[in-house]
């Protein structure tokens, strides 16, 4: 097993966690020096925080861990594509890799809907590698979707809308 995939598993084990307390099954670690020194679970709506998503969460316990709000020379492992909050959050952090899982149609800001980090003008470049056990990611945001759609729950407390990517 890859590195990738060795950290990507564990930000799939945090994106469980997120779906069993009802929330969008997203998880990140943050690796530095071969080590996890972050972990992040998507969770806005238990936190009552529009900021919750794992990869914030993840940055703002590794930053903790290491006693500095740069995290120079650390990946970011997430399982879906990060929104434009949270690869505005990886320049920040100055973070050098940003490793991602599912690309998402809707909402993803690295490869998808906007290529935020590829903007010139930020005076830091993350590398990415996009794709890493995708499948696994998509299969869980998509069996989280269904469910919740076969109960019935419309509203944004779910962290549903109308136009989903994922079913
Ligand atoms: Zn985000």
């Amino acid at each position: 097993m890859s590195s990738h995939d060795l950290f990507m598993h564990e930000a799939l084990s945090l994106a469980k966690r997120a779906a069993a307390s009802g929330e969008v099954p997203v998880g990140a670690v943050v690796v530095l020096n071969g080590e996890i020194v972050g972990r992040g679970h998507n969770q806005p709506i238990s936190s009552v925080d529009p900021t919750a998503h794992a990869e914030i969460v993840a940055l703002r316990d590794a930053a903790q861990r290491v006693g500095n709000y740069r995290l120079t020379g650390a990946t970011l492992y997430v399982t879906v594509e990060p929104c434009v909050m949270c690869a505005g959050a990886c320049v920040h952090a100055r973070i050098e890799e940003l490793v991602f899982g599912a690309a998402d149609d809707k909402a993803g800001a690295v490869v998808s809907r906007a290529q935020i980090l590829d903007v010139p003008a930020w005076n830091h470049r993350v590398r990415v590698t996009g794709g890493v056990l995708a499948a696994e990611a998509r299969e869980l945001m998509q069996a989280f979707f269904q469910t919740r759609r076969g109960e019935g729950y419309r509203s944004g407390r779910t962290g549903l809308d109308s136009k989903s990517s994922w079913g």
